[in-house]
């Protein structure tokens, strides 16, 4: 059976409301083992997993967690994911300096949770083997 990282269970407690969102990033961003490349690796996968829509990743949901990330909307992460299709805006983050990490991280993390409470409200929501739906 998988066992999740240390980290990948905290990203799944802030999607499920079992840690505030504030104090997630705030968990995930002082972890020694902090490296940007795995958390934006493993947050786009969770994200184009928890999207039903396999063709061009996007709905309102996805929409919707994009105009409601507590960031400034003028942020240069934001405005990308507002102005291009998803899988192009995922690219477009990738390549961002490292000063946009904190706000490129929020932003996932916020789409995550967003797009992933979607899902266990309705696709999930009479049982599913999903074992990272299933925290303590
Ligand atoms: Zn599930």
């Amino acid at each position: 059976m998988y066992i999740m990282s240390q980290q990948e269970e905290i990203i799944n407690k802030i999607a499920q409301d079992k840690i505030a969102f504030d104090l997630g990033i705030q968990l995930l961003l002082e972890d020694p083992e902090y490296n940007f490349k795995s958390i934006f690796t493993t947050l786009t996968n969770y994200i184009f997993n928890a999207i039903p829509e396999k063709t061009n990743y996007n709905t309102e949901t996805y929409q919707n967690a994009i105009s409601t990330i507590p960031l400034k909307p003028t942020y240069t992460p934001i405005v990308l994911l507002k102005i291009f299709p998803t899988r192009v805006a995922f690219y477009k983050l990738a390549e961002l300096p490292e000063n946009e990490n904190k706000k490129i991280l929020t932003s996932l993390l916020w789409i995550f949770k967003v797009t992933d409470t979607e899902r266990r409200n309705t696709e999930c929501k009479n049982g599913c083997g999903h074992f990272w739906h299933e925290l303590e």
